[in-house]
């Protein structure tokens, strides 16, 4: 039996990419920065606005890390269920998904780095392995993916 992350990648038919999109994520990612791009000119910038969006953007981020990368995707410690609940909410603000989505495809990732099944491959490009993944449903994988499911080649879970 053939290993899936050695398969190579299938030409992309038109048809075949509009079936893989994810419609409320291609929604919420053209529609969120065109509205900002066309709103934030118009509205002054407060001290206050400025300030809230740094703290926000550094406690969903500061969870995004210590959350869903390092608690659920690598399980690298144990949190007590007051911290789990205030991460998940807070990762939750940082709209990338559920805490599920994010850990299967970061733990694929790591186990399947840089090949087919890589939902980041950077082999297809950069628009992919930053934005495109995001709007696309990921093909299906064959083994369960559990925090120590890591690519054997990789070094430290990044
Ligand atoms: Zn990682």
């Amino acid at each position: 039996m053939a290993d899936l992350a050695s398969q190579k990648p299938k030409a992309m038919q038109p048809l075949a990419l509009l079936r893989r999109i994810k419609w409320f994520n291609f929604t919420m990612l053209i529609t969120i920065p065109i509205l900002a791009f066309l709103c934030t000119p118009r509205v002054p910038l407060l001290r206050p606005t400025l300030i809230w969006s740094l703290i926000y953007y550094m406690i969903t981020m500061l969870s995004i890390t210590a959350g869903y990368h390092r608690l659920w995707s690598h399980r690298t410690y144990t949190a007590p269920p007051l911290l789990q609940v205030l991460l998940a909410l807070f990762g939750a603000g940082a709209i990338q998904g559920s805490i599920k989505f994010w850990a299967r495809n970061h733990r694929a990732h790591h186990r399947y780095t840089d090949t087919p099944l890589d939902p980041y491959n950077i082999k297809q490009g950069f628009f992919h392995a930053h934005i495109l993944w995001t709007i696309l449903h990921q093909p299906p994988l064959t083994t369960p993916l559990t925090p120590q499911s890591q690519n054997p080649k990789s070094t430290s879970p990044t």
